[in-house]
Order: structure tokens, then sequence, then C-alpha cells
């Protein structure tokens, strides 16, 4: 199969769809495989790395379009790219449809089988290709928020560690999954006393079990919440309901009651945010204060460490694009998991979820 990597569009979108390691698991497999010139140069993979592992370097996104068999990507295809799928080419990348009829109607015209890495499962019923994203976002949360407590940030002056002699600071997660874990990891790494909240118990006692006392768990209750955000220098929300827009955990009057220049990180942004005065800001702009504590909503945080992003993204992606290329469609017949990425073949929305959002809109 001959496989196209354009270089990515959307503003500020510096990750690629393949690494150069990974165009030589496809060459490896028997594959041509087509790059867009400087595709993956500003996050340090050259044309030459390409051209190593066995690729092709391409002028044109057109040319890449019009030849490849199957299309990878990152972000979902923009107006212009969707007009170059067709029938009968696979476009492997994020899609994001259901919020996004534009897109949704640009595909179907296209033909093309659209395969969106967020809704292939595995066998514990968990994300696999988002997973990476979400591990990256939590760690990215202790960063930025340590970043924004310093006080030429607006914060209140305090080190999260602390230092002999001095309490360190409080983090309270709320939602302890893929992002909450996550960012657990990094505040015990940086000496933070640290609480997670989460409604399910078997979660909780994973997480005891896995900290072995390093961190609190607590019940998540709209008390527990009130509580713990009263004491907290830093509060990151990393609540999901699948399918579902993030619920308002954090109240305006909880964030009332938080101290001058403590921080807020919404990771559930990209879902709503679960802090009701949280608003998705972007990495030129991330942050906004209000009643003296810092808000960082950064919608697409993974993309500000567009390297590590490609390549956990690589890692999860792979095994699945190889399936595909190797086999084609019927990879999809021989796993459900990648079945339940399908969602546009030949110009029909195969995903029920984007059908009850978008069947009647279209
Ligand atoms: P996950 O499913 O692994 O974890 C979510 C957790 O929230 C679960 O443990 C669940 O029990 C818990 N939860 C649900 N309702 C709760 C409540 N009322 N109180 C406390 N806990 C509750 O999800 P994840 O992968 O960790 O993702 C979390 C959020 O981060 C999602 O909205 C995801 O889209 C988002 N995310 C954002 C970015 C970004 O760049 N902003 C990047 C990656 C992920």
């Amino acid at each position: 199969m001959l496989i196209g990597v354009p270089k990515e569009i959307k503003n500020h979108e510096y990750r690629i769809g393949l690494t150069p390691a990974a165009v030589r698991e496809y060459v490896e497999n028997g594959h041509d495989v087509i790059v867009e010139n400087n595709g993956g140069a500003a996050i340090g993979f050259t044309n030459d790395q390409y051209l190593e592992a066995g690729a092709k370097i391409i002028d044109t996104p057109e040319e890449i379009f019009a030849q490849a068999d199957m299309i990878v990507k990152v972000k979902e295809p923009q107006p212009n790219e969707c007009k170059m799928l067709r029938e009968g080419q696979i476009l492997y990348t994020f899609l994001h449809l259901a919020p996004d009829p534009t897109q949704t109607e640009l595909l179907g015209k296209s033909g093309c089988t659209a395969i969106a890495y967020e809704t292939v499962t595995d066998t514990r019923n968990g994300l696999p290709l988002l997973a990476p994203m979400s591990e990256v976002a939590g760690r990215m949360s202790i960063q930025a928020g340590a970043h924004y407590l310093e006080k030429v940030h607006g914060g209140s002056g305090t080190l999260l560690g602390g230092v002999p002699g001095v309490a360190p600071g409080k983090v309270l997660i709320i939602g302890g999954g893929v992002v909450g874990t996550n960012a657990a990891k990094m505040a015990i790494g940086l000496g933070a006393e640290v609480t997670i909240l989460d409604r399910s118990l078997p979660r909780l006692r994973e997480l005891d079990d896995i900290f072995a006392g390093r961190v609190q768990t607590v019940y998540s209750t709209v008390d527990a919440i009130d509580k713990y955000s009263r004491e907290a220098d830093l509060v990151v929300g990393a609540v999901l309901i699948p399918g579902a827009a993030a619920p308002k955990l954090l109240t305006r009057d909880n964030i009332k009651n938080m101290k001058p220049g403590s921080v807020l990180v919404d990771v559930a942004i990209d879902q709503g945010g679960c802090f009701e005065t949280a608003k998705a800001t972007t990495h030129q702009d991330p942050v906004y204060i209000v009643d003296d504590v810092v808000h960082y909503c950064v919608a697409n945080m993974p993309g500000g460490v567009a390297r590590t992003s490609t390549i956990a993204l690589n890692n999860a992606t792979l095994p699945y694009g190889i399936a595909l290329a190797n086999k084609g469609l019927k990879a999809m017949l021989e796993n459900d998991h990648l079945l339940r990425g399908l969602n546009m073949h030949k110009g029909k929305i195969t995903y029920k979820a984007v059908h009850d959002d978008l069947g009647e809109k279209l």
C-alpha cells in the first residue's frame, strides 16, 4: 500500500502522523511511504531522517492526497484536505466528528473510509489511541500548575515541593483516570501533598494500591470538593463521563472560597470543562484570572509538547495502522476494536454516536 503523510496545517499544530521510526516499520512490512517536505521539521524529524527510514519526500499535499491509498494524520482534516480525499482512500487520524457537521459533510462527500483514533477501543474498554494524549496532558497539568503558581505568573508564590522546614503545596486532582493518575505521578515526584477525588470506588482502590500511601484518595462529593478546594494550591480537573459534556464540579462559589493565587488546570476543557468558570484557552494565551484564581484551560495541551506527543501517539497508532496497510479494510473485520474506529465509509456515517448527533442535521 502507498501511505501518505501530509504536513499538519491546523494553526500551531507541529505533530505529524508518522515518525521516521514508524515509517521504517511500514517499509519493513513492504509498504511505500510518501511524506510532505519538512512535515516533521518543526519537531526535529528531518527530511533526511525520513529518507533514511525509506520514505520519499513529496513537495505538496495535493500530490500526497492524489497518490496515497491511506493518509495518516494527527488532527481532523481541514476543509481543503477533505476536498482532496476520495472514495477508496483510507483516512486514519483524530476526527472528533460529533460536534463538527461541516467536516462530517465534507468527509461524506469525499466517499473516503475514515477511521478515527478516538473511537478505537481495547479489551479493557479503554481508548488506546486517546490514552497517550491523556498521559501527556496529565503530566503537563502539574508542570503548568507549578509554573503559574510562581508570583510573576499570577500565582501565590508557592513551591509545590516546599523545602526542608516549609510544608509542600497541596494538589487536588478531581478524576482519577488516565489524566488524574499521570498528574498524581508528577505531583508526587515534585514532593507535593496530593489528594485524588473520584466517584468510582473500584478506581479509588486501584489508586490506593498504585500509590501505596503516597496520595490520599477521597470519594468525590459536593462536600469533599468544597473542603479540599479551599485548602488546595493547585486543582486539576480530570473527569470524564464518556460521550457527555463534563459536569461542572467546581462551582463559582467554591472558586471564590479558594486561596488567592491558587491555580486551576482544567484538563477536561475539551469536553466543556469541569470548573464553572472555565473557558477554553490556547498555548499562545493560556491563562486568565477569576476571583484571584489563575485558570489554565488549554484545549490541546499535548500540542505544546509536540515531539513527545507525536512519538507517544505513534506508539499507539502504529500496530493498527500496519494492520490496515497489510490487510486493507479486511483488518477491521478481523478486529472489532479497530472496527469501532470506523466513522465514515462511502459517504455514510458508520459510528452510532456520530449518527445520533449529526444524522438529522446533514
Ligand atoms: P478517564 O476516563 O481515564 O478518567 C476519568 C475519571 O473521571 C474516571 O476515573 C471517572 O470515574 C472520573 N469521574 C467521572 N465523574 C466524576 C465525578 N463526578 N467526580 C470525580 N471523578 C469523576 O479519562 P481521561 O483520559 O483521564 O480524560 C479526562 C479528561 O481529560 C477528558 O475530558 C479528556 O477528554 C481530557 N483530555 C484533555 C486534554 C487536553 O489537552 N485538554 C488532553 C487529553 C485528555
